[in-house]
């Protein structure tokens, strides 16, 4: 029977939440356990889809086409379990289901309200598509004390009656600050979340306190007092250089550990850190950098591209080298900027985004880089923006563009209608924009004897998608003839997957986003190649 764990945060949103689960996740899996992990988001969207990555960081895609919280990115990078559809839920979904059935009479009499039916859906989503997992880690989002947060916490309150306390548990995840001033760290914020957590019923049985620096036995002493747990489930989570070394740290602090004994079972086997000790000790230690440039919309927000950024640093990891990004923000380059803040940079990468906003920009880096024979990765909008590019000043198609952008005549890039997976026609449409795009995995062919076929060492490979537009196959043989190469078509060859320059040392266009599939333990090859090849642009 699967044991559940709840993870709660307190105090403060963004202590790490997601990174805690994943570790523990990594943990329990290493000793032998079948894990799976899932996040419970308390906003009303139905999923994040429709959200700006300003608003929530980056939107990451599942194998099965989810659009979920990038928490998700987390638990895959570092558990290596493919997150599924039924990972995430947010209240919008849960309302949206109880409702449905509440038009088609299945409450039929009763009055529907948050207990029962809002908190059975929750419970129900949390026992949900679970086969064989040995633990089930359950993180909500959110801040205890949150008005959105009550359902959820109410749910996993009667969740952990109705299993039996012996198989859920409950960590609680809180700040200890220090304050300068004093020269003393404070558990007062902890004791006062948990009080908030134990007046909604629950007790935490482990609290992971993130703090700045290692919290002396006193404090512990004072937090296992007044929150009532055992000193030794008073676990520190000190700050770390590198997010690698979070596993590390939390077995050092014996979070399994603990988490075993709550449930009295033992390891099945020891655990193994050597990978993690590994790239840690490589990414602290490496004096070998590359520099890239990453041209977008929402530069400034780290989160954004969190995926993204990740599966460049695993690249560094496979070259022994350490990545460093510049953040350009795309909506006033021009060829004459573009070359001043080059300087150093030896890769350009354009990736996803949406809209028209800052498209010239990216037009006019793109061309940098291919006249300066300068490593370029494109992806999805990237890719997009690399085909308009050439077809301008190349094909001489001047007004070519994107019909996302408006009608026009020569839409290089156009609206896609009809896609097949799985042996079924799908259809898209511009009217509904939440869930509407192609999303999740689909097969690609790729061209023999054509870069990125070297690069996967494979003709047929499968990456996830998130997009409404499509390069247009039609023009596939002009390109070609001026050294654009569709090298990888969807299997029915009407979707364009890949283009790459044939006369350039590596300049490839991908309609999918790699990044979702890099880990930090077996990095992608696109990223490993890419990074390969803009050290050796750098050494030139
Ligand atoms: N806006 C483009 C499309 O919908 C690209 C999307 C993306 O980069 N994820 O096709």
């Amino acid at each position: 029977m699967a044991r559940y764990i709840f993870v709660t945060g307190g105090v403060v949103s963004s202590l790490g939440k997601g990174l805690s689960s994943a570790s523990l996740a990594y943990l329990l899996q290493s000793r032998g356990f079948k894990v799976r992990i899932r996040k419970l988001d308390p906003y009303l969207n139905i999923d994040p889809g429709t959200m700006s990555p300003f608003q929530h960081g980056e939107v990451f895609v599942t194998d099965d086409g989810a659009e979920t919280d990038l928490d998700l990115g987390h638990y895959e990078r570092f558990s290596n379990i493919s997150a599924k559809k039924t990972d995430n839920i947010t209240t919008g979904k849960i309302y949206s289901d109880v409702l449905k059935k509440e038009r088609t009479g299945k409450y039929l009499g009763k009055t529907v309200q948050v207990i029962p039916h809002i908190t059975n859906r929750i419970k129900e989503f949390i026992r949900n598509d679970i086969a064989k997992e040995d633990f089930v880690i359950c993180e909500i989002g959110g801040t205890v004390g949150d008005i959105e947060s009550l359902p959820f916490l109410e749910a996993i309150r009667q969740f952990s009656n109705e299993t039996g306390k012996k198989n859920t548990l409950f960590i609680h995840l809180t700040l200890v600050p220090y304050m300068k001033a004093s020269d003393e760290i404070k558990t007062k914020p902890t004791q006062h979340s948990v009080k908030e957590l134990r007046s909604i019923g629950i007790q935490p049985d482990i609290i992971i306190c993130r703090s700045e620096r290692s919290i002396p036995l006193d404090q512990r002493k004072k937090i296992s007092l007044f929150c009532n747990v055992a000193i030794e489930d008073v676990i520190e989570t000190v700050d770390v250089k590198t997010i690698y070394e979070a596993p590390i740290s939390f077995n050092k602090e014996k979070l399994d550990d603990r988490v075993l004994n709550f449930f009295g079972i033992k390891s099945k086997k020891n655990v193994n850190l050597k990978p993690w000790k590994k790239i840690t000790k490589l990414v602290l230690n490496t004096n070998n950098k590359v520099k890239i440039a990453i041209i977008g919309k929402y530069v400034e927000l780290k989160d954004a591209y969190k995926s993204l950024d990740e599966a460049l640093t695993h690249g560094g990891i496979a070259n022994n080298l350490k990545v460093n990004l510049v953040r350009i923000e795309s909506d006033n380059l021009n060829l004459k900027t573009i070359k001043k803040k080059m300087q150093g940079v030896s890769g350009i990468l354009i990736p996803g985004g949406f809209g028209k906003r800052g498209t010239e920009g990216k037009i006019a880096a793109i061309k940098y880089a291919r006249l300066n024979k300068i490593p370029f990765l494109g992806i999805c909008f990237g890719m997009q923006m690399a085909v308009i590019e050439f077809a301008r000043n190349r094909l001489n198609l001047k007004n070519a563009t994107s019909s996302e952008f408006g009608s026009s005549k020569a839409s290089v890039v156009g609206l896609m209608s009809e896609w097949i997976k799985d042996g079924k026609l799908m259809k898209g449409t511009d009217k509904n924009l939440g869930g509407t795009m192609r999303l999740g995995s689909y097969d690609a062919h790729l061209k023999k004897d054509t870069k990125i076929s070297k690069i996967y060492n494979s003709m047929r490979i499968k990456e996830r998608h998130r997009h409404r537009y499509e390069v247009n196959i039609n023009y596939k043989e002009n390109f070609e003839k001026k050294g654009m190469i569709f090298s990888g078509l969807s299997p029915d060859g009407k979707l364009p997957e890949i283009v790459e320059l044939r006369d350039h040392p590596w300049f490839i266009g991908v309609q999918f986003h790699p990044e979702f599939k890099s880990r930090p333990l077996s990095p992608h090859p696109l990223f490993s190649s890419f990074i390969e090849a803009v050290n050796n642009k750098s050494k030139k």
